[in-house]
């Protein structure tokens, strides 16, 4: 058992983080860049941070990842990477062809203080970027913040280097999906036509991260937010940001350049969270529900009328990143669950308010942490033993070694596939998630019965 040492005593700690709930902020920035059709993220800093990012998107989307590094060496950590970056700017462009590269910085080149904009503006003075390419950039300072930070940041750069009001609206919408899989872009695009609403989406990675195999390689796969898209969401009637960590900062950053009117929601994971985004678009857009989605809606909640004996009152603990749980926190006090235990590696008191809201009469006594980390979440198990995990791989250790039900969710996912080809948002998504909590609970059930009591039938 790799984590038999976990302690039931729990002690504060300041200056300690074991076994974090987070990783670091780029690989965040280099999933948002993704979602740009023709963009070929780039790492300022030194080489192994972005062989350890495209590695980690790699491993989570079983997807080849591509991605451009400064490769700064003992040289440019003492003088800077100014050199390095105009040459790759230089290089990229010529051998690599993309419409856009997006950089973002690192720890090291944070440290240093290397300025991108006004070396992206030497290599436009040197000619290295040629007529209709873009260079784009945010800062991702990975002492700070976490993956969702860097994913934020990079959404609000697309708005500040592309989006533009030319006075003349578009009857679109824009919707900021925060970080969600592949498949929930999709089906926030499905949901958004079955409603016959015009989105543009963005970041979207669909058809990025999950393209299909067909024999050829395609460098830059046919999925992604076009430029012109993005320059025209300056236009459009109103933005709807899903996900107040991931995605409120660029909405807001597009309100206040553009007088694009913005809604936060929250991410449309279960029966109310979807209600709300669906109304969100229809109100915003000026249309009806067709019957199609509230078709779909009953489905879920048949479900979860059938099924609510299974649900009810069972211990859950979970933890990964602030919007997912936000709304997972939700949707499992709809299911009359108790999420007793919920950990957030990324900062942000805003999320222990949220959720204490959520909360407040259902499980009052609920442990919550933000900045917090697995180890204190173990903890709180041993003391507070539960009846189902959810996270992301790194719960695996902790459901063997308490034995507990382990449902895989959020970032990363290493170890199984699905995630990015079956949506988690919606009521479709909804359903999938109840399949799953179902699954676990009942395999539980199964195993534990004896000869004499074990259900054929639930
Ligand atoms: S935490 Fe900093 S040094 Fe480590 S991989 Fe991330 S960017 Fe690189």
């Amino acid at each position: 058992m790799l984590l038999r040492h976990t302690t039931k005593e729990i002690k504060e700690r300041e200056a300690l983080t074991v076994n974090p709930a987070k990783t670091c902020q780029p690989i965040g920035a280099m999933y948002a860049a993704l979602g740009i059709h023709g963009c070929l993220p780039h790492s300022h800093g030194s080489q192994g941070c972005c062989s350890y990012h495209r590695s980690t998107l790699t491993r989570h989307y079983k997807e080849p990842v591509m991605a451009g590094t400064s490769s700064f060496t003992e040289g440019s950590s003492v003088f800077g990477g100014q050199a390095n970056l105009l040459e790759a700017i230089g290089n990229i462009f010529s051998i690599y062809h993309p419409d856009v590269i997006a950089v973002h910085t690192t720890c090291l080149s944070e440290t240093i203080g290397d300025d991108i904009p006004q070396i992206v503006s030497k290599a436009k003075e040197d000619g290295k970027i040629p007529a209709g390419k873009y260079v784009i950039h945010t800062n991702t300072p990975s002492y700070v913040g976490s993956h969702v930070t860097g994913f934020a940041n990079m959404t609000r750069s697309m708005v500040e280097y592309f989006s533009a009001n030319t006075g003349v609206k578009k009857n679109q919408v824009n919707v900021i999906p925060g970080w969600v899989e592949p498949s929930d872009m999709r089906e926030i695009k499905r949901l958004a036509k079955e409603l016959g609403v015009k989105i543009v989406l963005f970041p979207d990675t669909s058809d990025v991260l999950d393209a299909p195999q067909t024999g050829r390689h395609q460098f830059y796969p046919k999925g992604g937010v076009t430029i012109p898209e993005l320059i025209s969401t300056g236009d459009s009637l109103a933005t709807i940001a899903l996900g107040r960590f991931a995605s409120t900062s660029a909405a807001e950053a597009l309100d206040a350049k553009c007088k694009v009117p913005c809604e936060i929601l929250d991410l449309p994971i279960g029966l109310e969270a979807t209600d709300r985004f669906i109304d969100t678009l229809r109100t915003v857009a000026g249309v009806n529900v067709p019957d199609s989605i509230t078709e779909e809606r009953g489905r879920l909640v048949d479900v979860i009328t059938d099924m609510e004996q299974y649900f009810y009152n069972k211990k859950v603990a979970l933890f990964g990143d602030p919007d997912q749980l936000i709304a997972l926190t939700e949707f499992l006090v709809t299911l009359d669950m108790q999420p007793v235990h919920i950990v957030t590696g990324t900062q942000g008191k805003r999320f222990e308010e949220r959720i204490r809201k959520i909360l407040k009469s259902k499980v009052p006594n609920a442990n919550v942490r933000q900045s917090g980390d697995m180890f204190l979440l173990h903890q709180w198990i041993k003391n507070e033993p539960v009846d189902l995990l959810i996270g992301n791989t790194y719960g695996k250790y902790i459901s063997k070694d308490d034995d507990i039900p382990f449902i895989r969710f959020g970032f990363p996912i290493l170890d199984r596939v699905g995630h990015s080809y079956f949506p988690t948002v919606g009521y479709q998504g909804g359903i999938r998630l109840l399949e799953k909590i179902l699954d676990a609970v009942l395999e539980r059930q199964d195993r534990d019965a004896g000869d004499t009591n074990i259900e054929l039938v639930m």
